[in-house]
């Protein structure tokens, strides 16, 4: 049979998901090599070298530990480490992932008093400072730098200081797995005691590593709870020497120990600088649509959340998407299922990557019926990408 239109058999696939993100050719080859024996003095140095980029990128006094999970993990080990059983916590429930947080508070038998804040919206300082005040015995707050799920920017380093300076023996934990280095980062500066990230956002590698930076009133604070594959001590002792406690990925280091060497070249204030401007052009693209972000407070610089039009099935959309012009986007989660599409421009993600994101949604709402103008938001975002060049 004849076919209409363009054949996308040559279309590339093209990953715009907040996570997992595209892997550079040059960090997947690095990673195809014949394990190495983990306590070799060659692997010790590609791990030491991965610790010692990574920790340019954290604003902390020691660099930190690389944890064989995905951010999940090293958000659990985190809950381990530093609560124990019946430990007054509060939880910043901005949307799915401070859940994930309060969730696992919870299996972990802290008393966890959550602090919801409507999707879309950054918790403020007001609200935590009075929260602590009716729970006065709080040991930690947990939460999100950037909410993934809603595309909010919560703006830690307002807020760390703050909550410091009436609390200073409260340790603040910070996921910062989707903010890393689309925002700058100084735990020391602010005052943050633990922040987790992970190898599958903006550091553009495979899924399966954590990366746990403490602060030395976290490392005096780990518990005594049960633990053994994540314990911090140990990780700490070990990694200091240049190892893992256990086998570490290695084909996840090499990867990682690849794509730090561009990220470290380019530095923590240029990059956040580089998140920041193709943000902005996404969001010009984007209202030039005539659509809305989802972020009613401080859009993040990782990913855009776009509140999609009312007739258009999100769900529909991205399968659409996907068929058609073989992208992924993410869709959105719980309340926001159909009614979102999430758009990443995390790590290295480049200005073409981005036009052809935005070229991509224009076809797609264009084929289910929005009306506009083809080429209104591309032409936006070139303009906007143009007077920040
Ligand atoms: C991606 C992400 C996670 C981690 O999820 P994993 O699938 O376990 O890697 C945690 N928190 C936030 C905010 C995220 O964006």
């Amino acid at each position: 049979m004849e076919k209409q239109g363009f054949s996308n058999e040559f279309m590339r696939a093209r990953l715009f998901s907040p996570g997992p993100t595209p892997t550079p050719l040059r960090s997947q080859l690095s990673a195809l090599v014949a394990s190495p024996y983990h306590r070799s003095q060659e692997f010790s140095e590609a791990f030491q070298q991965c610790r010692t980029g990574l920790h340019t990128f954290f604003g902390a006094k020691e660099a930190p530990l690389l944890l064989n999970c995905s951010g999940t993990g090293g958000m659990e080990a985190c809950v381990q480490n530093l609560t124990a059983a019946g430990d007054e916590v509060l939880v910043i429930r901005a949307g799915r992932f401070g859940d994930r947080w309060a969730r696992m508070a919870q299996a972990y038998a802290c008393k966890v008093n959550i602090l919801d804040v409507p999707w879309g919206k950054a918790v403020t300082i007001e609200a935590i400072l009075s929260a602590l005040e009716k729970s006065p015995k709080t040991k930690a707050v947990f939460l999100q730098s950037t909410e993934t799920s809603t595309g909010v920017y919560q703006a830690v380093e307002h807020l760390a200081p703050k909550i410091k300076h009436l609390h200073p023996d409260l340790l603040i934990i910070v996921d910062a797995i989707s903010s890393f280095i689309a925002h700058e980062l100084k735990m020391e500066e602010w005052q943050i005691d633990c922040v987790v990230a992970a190898s599958q956002k903006a550091l553009n590698v495979a899924p399966g590593l954590a990366f746990v930076a403490l602060s030395e009133l976290a490392r005096r604070n780990i518990s005594t709870r049960p633990k053994f594959y994540f314990d911090f001590k140990h990780e700490r002792q070990e990694q200091q020497q240049g190892f893992a406690a256990w086998t570490p990925s290695s084909p996840l280091i090499y990867a990682l120990q690849e794509n730090l060497k561009l990220l470290c070249a380019l530095g923590p204030q240029q990059l956040s600088k580089h998140h920041q401007i193709l943000a902005t052009a996404m969001q010009k693209g984007v209202h030039a649509l005539g659509l809305a972000l989802f972020p009613k407070d401080s859009p993040t610089h990782a990913l855009s959340v776009v509140s999609l039009p009312e007739h258009c099935d999100g769900n529909l959309l991205l399968a659409h998407f996907e068929k058609k012009y073989r992208a992924s986007f993410a869709q959105g989660q719980e309340q926001l299922k159909g009614k979102v599409i999430r758009i990443a421009h995390m790590g290295m993600t480049d200005p073409m990557d981005l036009l052809a994101s935005m070229a991509i949604l224009e076809f797609g709402l264009k084929d289910f019926g929005w009306d506009f103008t083809l080429g209104t938001g591309i032409s936006a975002m070139m303009s906007s990408l143009a007077s920040d060049a």
